[in-house]
């Protein structure tokens, strides 16, 4: 713990000699706790704050111990059993000690080691009880705020932070491998949750219910290196090095679990969030399991909103056949615009005397109206630059003519924008592409399972011991 010492000569701090009772080391805690207390109040220039950060140093040396004793205590007891198969165990040796960092310090545990015939393994039982297994050296609450940190901030920013507040000293490259291992550790339960839920859905009858599932695909870039090196070797041989990739990235919710916080901001009290890197049939997956979490199986309807995107409306034809389709209405004026600036250039006022009359149009009205409006413009054109954009515009417009039924929409209650999506794909822009970042395809699908399981609300299952339910963004 980083602390401003208080002065050793007035509040001696004594020493502890190894292994004794809890009960003696508690006692000399609350000795200290009480030397701090006086020293804080002799100090007139130090705030509570002072007090706090020594009070926590104080009772570190308790609680590491406490710690120790509980997880040697623990590593006795559990019964020696394969924890994968749960076969007995045979060739039993002990004392196989192992060191690791938890909350309160490094302890070292005694374990017991054994062979599991039926996997053809060497297993440690204790390692599995005390949730030892899928780490690189750190206890359960250690790999949580590796994992979380790493997936909030850069590593070398993580590792100073976490210092900062915990005392816990993580180098970069500690922090940065644990948290992979814990990103993979998230993969994988991911995969198992998303074939649980396909599984769920076939074994139910549901009953439709008079809800609306809302769904929203959108799409960011994410620079990677995994060529990183190679680059001048590619270049002999006339390839670039491919630095930038895909992050699909989607949301879902039921259209009941929108509303408004008292002072008029929209809310979704319910959402699930998917984003990966691993393509557009991941993706697609992904989203289709998240959807069935959030009660798809029994949505009396479904609606997916996206921009102009092919890629968006192959993935909802294919997984969501059903599901009504919608054209985000703001891409939609911004075709409308482009026409305007063809036919305009530079005159803003003329553009913005043209433009406005269809945007309220389009919104409070029909597309057909709008596009049969282009289409008259189209016909008195010369051939031209000008004729060429009109007209391709116009054909954008013809071909997403279904898609744009914005007066339906709002009068059902209906999102007519992708708003929350992109909303979404900023934010984690904000972790994963900043300046002079680079990713591997391993690294960043890891930390992005994290992100996604923590904005599901489902950090728990990843890390059982935590009762904590992130808020909602
Ligand atoms: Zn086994």
């Amino acid at each position: 713990m980083k602390t401003t010492p208080l002065d050793s000569e007035i509040c001696p701090l004594p020493q502890a000699p190894a292994r004794e009772p809890l009960a003696v080391v508690a006692a000399r805690t609350a000795h200290a706790l009480e030397g701090s207390h006086q020293c804080f109040l002799a100090a007139s220039d130090q705030n509570l704050g002072h007090f706090e950060v020594q009070a926590a140093a104080d009772v570190q040396e308790l609680l590491r111990q406490a710690t120790q004793r509980a997880a040697q205590a623990k590593a006795d007891t559990t019964p020696p059993l394969c924890p994968v198969c749960g076969h007995g165990l045979t060739r039993l040796s002990g004392e196989h000690p192992r060191s690791f960092e938890t909350r309160f310090g490094s302890i070292t545990v005694q374990r017991s080691r054994g062979y599991c015939k039926r996997c053809h393994k060497w297993r440690v039982p204790a390692d599995a009880a005390l949730g030892l297994e899928e780490t690189a050296g750190y206890s359960p609450a250690v790999q949580e705020m590796a994992a979380l940190l790493a997936s909030k901030m850069p590593v070398a920013e993580a590792s100073v932070v976490l210092e900062h507040l915990t005392g816990i000293k993580l180098p970069r490259a500690s922090l940065d491998r644990e948290a992979r291992r814990q990103g993979e550790r998230a993969q994988s339960l991911r995969t198992h949750l998303d074939k649980q839920a396909a599984y769920e859905k076939k074994q139910l009858e549901l009953t439709l219910e008079p809800y609306q599932m809302i769904i929203q695909l959108d799409a960011w870039n994410i620079r990677e290196r995994d060529d990183w090196g190679k680059s001048a070797a590619l270049r002999r041989a006339h390839q670039e090095p491919e630095r930038w990739h895909w992050v699909y990235t989607g949301t879902c919710f039921r259209l009941d679990h929108r509303g408004r916080t008292a002072g008029g901001r929209p809310v979704i009290s319910e959402r699930g969030f998917v984003a990966t890197r691993q393509g557009l049939e991941a993706l697609r997956e992904q989203l289709h399991a998240e959807a069935l979490r959030r009660g798809l199986g029994q949505a009396a309807s479904a609606l997916v909103i996206g921009d102009g995107a092919v890629w968006i409306w192959r993935v909802a034809d294919d997984r969501w056949p059903q599901a009504h389709q919608r054209l985000d209405f703001y891409h939609a004026v911004q075709h409308l615009a482009a026409v305007g600036r063809a036919l305009f250039g530079e005159d803003k006022e003329k553009f913005k005397a043209w433009l406005k009359p269809l945007v309220q149009q389009l919104k409070h009205q029909s597309a057909v109206k709008v596009i049969g409006q282009l289409q008259e413009v189209l016909a008195v054109l010369p051939n031209g630059p000008t004729a060429g954009t009109v007209s391709k515009e116009l054909n954008y417009l013809r071909e997403h003519q279904a898609r744009m039924d914005y007066r339906a929409g709002r009068r059902a209650g209906e999102p007519i924008g992708s708003g929350p999506v992109e909303a979404t794909c900023r934010q984690m822009q904000c972790r994963f592409k900043r300046p002079g970042q680079f990713w591997s395809h391993r690294g960043d699908e890891a930390l992005m399972s994290l992100e996604i399981f923590w904005r599901n609300n489902r950090w728990h299952l990843l890390f059982p011991h935590t009762a904590f339910n992130p808020a909602r963004n």
